[in-house]
């Protein structure tokens, strides 16, 4: 059963992780073979940082690569100075590493082909409260960039490439399709079908292990996604589902 295609609350991601997930930026979470990071991200238009999945259909060296954005410092006790302004720095006073610290040295590490990929676990807040499973990923790739602050001056952010990897439970070709459709259901898509559903599924009205089903299977040709072949079904209406399709 594809797992990224699951709609949680808060509360079941942070029961699913055993972390109460408070920052958007989460470096191994989990240590040693199975390790994984945790990232938040947001494609709604009033995110506080503006993450965005580049077309898969392009030539372009980011196509299919999930580009996240590197996070501001939290205003510590006593500064005056605004977050958007100053940049984000590698390091903390301690001169520990910082969030962006962390997954930017991993990122350049696995560039270099020093150490594999850190695995990267991505979540997406499509509502309020509401989250969707968007899979692993790897982390290979990252940058800092100036960007403008004023006419004069610029700060450095960071700016972090990620590319999908095939869970242990999505290996099949027909989960790989499956995948690619998921990952194409654009957000305002889901987050329509989310509002005009009301948060449950279509058949039995439950609200647990909830799936964002697309009609059209996309290997029949089901590209153009709508909101009126997306609908929001229950893990055993969904298996139900795909049984008869097969
Ligand atoms: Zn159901």
């Amino acid at each position: 059963m594809p797992r990224y295609r699951e709609i949680l609350s808060y509360t079941d991601m942070a029961q699913r992780e055993a972390l109460a997930l408070q920052r958007g930026m989460n470096f191994q979470v989990r240590s040693g073979a199975a390790g994984y990071s945790i990232i938040l991200m947001s494609l709604r238009k009033n995110a506080p940082y503006q993450d965005q999945w580049h077309d898969e259909d392009s030539d372009h060296p980011l196509a299919g690569l999930l580009e996240y954005k590197g996070h501001d410092l939290p205003n510590y006790a006593g500064s005056t100075d605004n977050p958007k302004h100053i940049g984000q720095p590698m390091t903390l006073p301690s001169g520990r590493l910082t969030d962006n610290g962390k997954f930017y040295q991993a990122a350049i590490a696995a560039k270099g082909a020093k150490q594999d990929p850190e695995i990267v676990q991505v979540y997406e807040k499509i509502a309020s409260g509401i989250w969707c499973d968007r899979g692993r990923h790897l982390l290979i790739d990252a940058e800092i960039k100036p960007v403008p602050t004023g006419p004069n001056t610029t700060r450095n952010v960071f700016r972090f490439y990620l590319r999908p990897a095939n869970t242990p439970d999505a290996t099949t070709p027909e989960d790989e399709r499956e995948l690619a459709t998921s990952r194409q259901i654009p957000t305002a898509v889901k987050v329509a079908v989310w509002k005009r559903d009301q948060g449950r599924c279509v058949q039995c009205g439950s609200t647990d292990n909830l799936h964002f089903d697309h009609d059209v299977p996309f290997s029949k040709g089901g590209s153009s996604i709508t909101p009126d072949n997306v609908k929001l079904l229950c893990a055993r209406h969904n298996l139900e589902k795909s049984d008869k399709i097969q």
